[in-house]
């Protein structure tokens, strides 16, 4: 990773690092964090020759070469610095709260205004509503293009800004198009690595913060890392880690919760950590509690599953979704929470 002196490389500067190291079979790749922008050297950086060149350079501050696998994801990478916001706050700084229903219902996209408006005035930060549903059989509702729309409507009534998950490039397209303020990866989608170079790509330009649930298979917590790094190889640094719970599933909940990986999350990444309680025990009696669990070890937000009538609600809504009173008095206890961060720090 190569750390300019000033914010940023000129054209012309730039244009002569690309030589250097492309002449070593890399390639640069700008990142754009809030302090100032670093140039990832992808390829095999362990050139002396390359990296002397780099620092020869009057412009050029460093080269930092981290031997973990996820070298851009470390926790000693530069991008540590890199600061998050959502919603009006920043990640690390206050619990970050993003709540919604599973699904929109085209049929009834009132539900989804109200429910938008009742988690607002509940104290989440951010609004989230699928538009489009991966769906374990082709016969079960897939969701709707012009859903879309109702988010955008929820999102222009609240202020809140809107998370969807997007399955595939036209997804993606639209979602982007649209101006989303976070796209979704689902837990399908985590380790489909040619779709994670592309969102890392797509939404580049824009910083579009990104959602990766952690994929339901996955083991080791770096293969979870790993997936983000492929994100942010593509040039965006607004990843956010989201343990969702893996199979099989432990007993009576939907899948064996994960919310204690936070802190190993932590060891390895800067990325915050974002937990979504629902689909980890997948029943709205157990979700305070998931969430509680989450903020005690540690994590930065939660994405919890909310509707305004979870009874009337489609997709996962009917079973796992809280109300928006529950939300409002397990946002104050989980704030009572948040003070165990500092208190425990890791070294
Ligand atoms: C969802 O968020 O509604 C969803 C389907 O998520 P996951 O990919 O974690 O199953
Ligand atoms: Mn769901």
């Amino acid at each position: 990773m190569i750390l300019p002196r000033e914010r940023k490389l000129t054209v012309e500067q730039l244009a002569e690092v690309t030589e250097i190291v492309e002449s070593f079979d890399c390639h640069i790749q700008t990142i754009v964090g809030t302090e100032r922008c670093v140039y990832a050297i992808l390829g095999d950086e362990s050139s002396e020759t390359m990296v002397n060149r780099l620092e020869g350079l009057a412009y050029i501050d460093r080269v930092d070469r981290i031997q973990a696998q996820n070298k851009l994801m470390s926790r000693y990478s530069e991008l540590s610095r890199h600061k998050i916001r959502v919603g009006g706050i920043t990640l690390g700084e206050e619990l970050l709260v993003i709540a919604g229903q599973c699904t929109v219902d085209p049929k009834n996209p009132n539900l989804f205004i109200e429910t938008a408006h009742a988690v607002k005035e509940a104290g989440a930060h951010a609004l989230r509503g699928g538009v489009w549903k991966p769906r374990t059989t082709p016969h079960s509702f897939q969701g709707d293009n012009k859903s879309l729309k109702t988010v955008l409507e929820a999102r222009d009534q609240t202020g809140l800004p809107v998370n969807i998950e997007v399955m595939d490039e036209d997804q993606l397209k639209m979602a982007l198009d649209a101006r989303v303020d976070m796209v979704q990866v689902g837990t399908r989608n985590a380790l489909n690595y040619s779709f994670l170079k592309k969102i890392g790509k797509a939404t580049r330009d824009e910083g579009t913060l990104v959602l990766l649930k952690r994929g339901m298979h996955m083991g080791r917590t770096s293969e979870f890392v790993s997936a983000a790094e492929y994100i942010v190889a593509g040039g965006n640094p607004n990843v956010l880690l989201c343990p969702r719970g893996t199979v099989p599933g432990l007993d009576g909940y939907r899948s064996h919760p994960d919310e204690c990986i936070t802190p190993l999350l932590k060891e390895q990444t800067w990325a915050p950590v974002v937990v979504d309680p629902s689909h980890s025990v997948g029943r709205s009696i157990y979700v305070p509690y998931c969430s509680a669990a989450a903020v005690a070890y540690g994590a930065d937000g939660l994405c919890i599953e909310t509707h305004i009538r979870p009874q009337e609600g489609i997709g996962d809504d009917p079973k796992q979704s809280i109300t928006p009173d529950v939300l409002k008095d397990l946002i104050v206890e989980l704030n009572g929470l948040w003070h165990l961060r500092e208190k425990f720090q890791m070294p």
